[in-house]
């Protein structure tokens, strides 16, 4: 039943995209790990249609699938976050429209703002365009994955990971609002990134205190038991993966 739940919060985030507008029709896709495995969203479904037992069942390393529909094409960059990022329990892809137009620009994302530098670690790449579903554009992926929750894919759009599906869906929220206010910057006579220093420091404080319980302040235990809680093991360092390119 468990599995159900998960589905079931798939569901629901898919219709929260289209919602929030942060894809349109069936484009987009999510995802959540499993164990060895990851649930995915199928090829091009309408969130608006789609039932939790559509969602499908995706071996991590072998890629076999199990379910009654095809899994979306982009599953092999999906296995791959979470064979290479252990931290990592969700990913959202959008075609939202500021993150959009950084992409088809090809225009890296500066750190401009304070709630995109803690929850996604520095500014946002683009990286190079590949066609989707290639193995071309999830190695390019991952490079721009480096110390970031989000990257964006030229041409293309934006792939935002999170600790879990909340947090996938709040990265893919907070970037394109920094997109959106990235470009009305511009027109103010351009956005002014943050210092390498504040960067560091805001990331650590959301990793490490922001949000904390205040019967875990007081007690100083359950550090591990909220799934919103940072992995300190796993995140140790992401900050000094340096700015964005
Ligand atoms: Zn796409």
């Amino acid at each position: 039943m468990e599995m159900y739940e998960a589905r079931r919060a798939l569901v629901l985030a898919g219709r929260r995209l289209l919602e929030t507008g942060l894809t349109v029709g069936t484009w987009g896709n999510l995802s959540c790990r499993a164990g060895e495995h990851m649930l995915i969203t199928p090829s091009g479904m309408d969130y608006a249609a789609l039932r939790p037992a559509e969602i499908v069942l995706v071996n991590l390393s072998s890629l076999e699938w199990t379910g009654q529909l095809k899994p979306s094409t982009e599953t092999p960059l999906h296995a791959a976050i979470y064979r290479a990022r252990p931290e990592v329990n969700a990913v959202v892809h959008t075609h939202a429209v500021f993150s959009s137009a950084l992409a088809a620009a090809r225009r890296d994302l500066p750190p401009v703002l304070d709630d995109l530098v803690q929850i996604i670690g520095g500014g946002v790449r683009v990286v190079p365009y590949a066609l989707p579903g290639t193995n071309e554009l999830v190695s390019h992926a991952l490079g721009g994955l480096e110390g970031r929750m989000a990257v964006l894919l030229a041409n293309h759009g934006a792939v935002c990971l999170g600790r879990s599906l909340e947090e996938a869906l709040m990265v893919a929220q907070v970037l394109e609002k920094a997109a959106r206010v990235f470009l009305l910057a511009q027109a103010l006579g351009g956005a002014v990134p943050l210092a390498d220093e504040d960067i560091v420091f805001m990331r650590e404080f959301f990793l490490h205190r922001y949000g904390q319980r205040q019967d875990e302040v007081s007690s100083g235990s359950g550090a591990q038991k909220d799934s919103l809680r940072p992995s300190e093991k796993h995140m140790e360092g992401e900050t000094t993966g340096g700015g964005a390119a």
